[in-house]
């Protein structure tokens, strides 16, 4: 039997309308309309594009969005003032610088200079530490994501064997707290695991963030486990153009798991959402309002 096909679209837009209720709740309630700051430095046509679709999501939403564009030749002093002035604006709840930065910035300097409680990216070591410890934090969009197309196909996760593939810090080991955050025995594995065909055989619920098309093949999956494929990469198609294809061969695996979500259209969507999500905790936190419903 086919794999359920988790519609990351489809639920993604259910988040997004999720949030634009608590906003309206915060505006009309409190006064509070939340807002989104996003640091664009250069002309890099895919971050363009990001950046365009995140503030269209944060004015769908009924958010404010702030819009700075930089050129390719700003100085690391200047996008540190910038980012300085944000952190002390009353309106701006969130900061996110979007990553390439230009050669000459130190990124990991400039998301150090974001205050955590603004780090809507949650890649602030601050906040890697406070989702490390099981504190309150805002973590990285991608897995937050991730636990939410997880959690539509087990509501509750305790207790499940999650193998996740990839231990970058802005994808496979949040993804690893926040499996752990809800119970699940969590395994992470990286390019010197042995074996891991074998390792990732144990899972029920498999995640790959890898960044190698098709790696994981329909043999590597227990059958009826879920798949969450977190890849996107771009391959030659057959008609000359290229093609989206994520870190699972679909076509194998659609076949032996329970649920996947498709590339595109499952993890991918839910990352902006999740974003918005980031957006109105850090409203509600920095207003000592209390957690939104979302
Ligand atoms: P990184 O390159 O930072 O990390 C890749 C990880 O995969 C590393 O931990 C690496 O291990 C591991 N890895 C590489 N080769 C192998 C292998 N042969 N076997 C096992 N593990 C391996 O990538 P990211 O985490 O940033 O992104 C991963 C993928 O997710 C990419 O395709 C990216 O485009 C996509 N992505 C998608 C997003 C979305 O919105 N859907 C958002 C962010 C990323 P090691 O640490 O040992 O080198």
């Amino acid at each position: 039997m086919a794999a359920r096909i988790i519609d990351g679209k489809a639920i993604a837009a259910d988040v997004r309308s999720k949030v634009a209720a608590e906003v309206k709740r915060l505006t009309t309630r409190h006064g509070l309309t939340p807002g989104l700051a996003v640091v664009l430095a250069g002309n890099n046509p895919a971050s363009e594009s990001y950046v365009g679709s995140k503030a269209k999501a944060t004015k769908e939403a009924g958010m404010n969005s702030f819009d700075y564009r930089l050129p390719d030749s700003v100085s690391q002093a200047e996008l540190l003032a910038l980012v300085k002035k944000l952190n002390t604006d009353p309106v701006v709840h969130g900061i996110l610088v979007q990553l390439p930065l230009p050669k000459q910035v130190d990124a990991q300097i400039v998301l150090d200079a974001i205050d955590p409680v603004k780090d809507v990216d949650g890649f602030h070591p601050v906040n890697a530490g406070w989702l490390a410890s099981g504190l309150p934090a805002l973590a990285p969009c991608t897995p937050l994501g991730c636990i939410i197309l997880a959690k539509t196909v087990y509501p509750s996760l305790a207790g499940l064997e999650a193998v996740v593939i990839g231990r970058s810090n802005i994808v496979g080991k949040p993804m690893a707290q926040l499996l752990l955050a809800e119970n699940a025995t969590v395994t992470i594995t990286h390019s010197k695991t042995r074996d891991l065909p074998t390792v990732c055989r144990r899972a029920d619920l498999l995640v790959a963030a890898v960044g190698r098309p098709e790696m994981v093949r329909g043999d590597w999956i227990k059958p009826g486990a879920t798949v969450i494929d977190v890849g996107i990469n771009r391959v030659p198609g057959t008609d000359g153009k290229s093609r989206l294809v994520g870190d699972v061969a679909f076509a194998e695996a659609v076949s032996i798991a329970g649920a996947i979500t498709p590339v595109p259209g499952g993890v991918g969507p839910m990352t902006i959402a999740c974003l918005m999500v980031n957006t109105v905790r850090a409203a509600c936190a920095i207003a000592g309002l209390p957690a939104p419903s979302v």
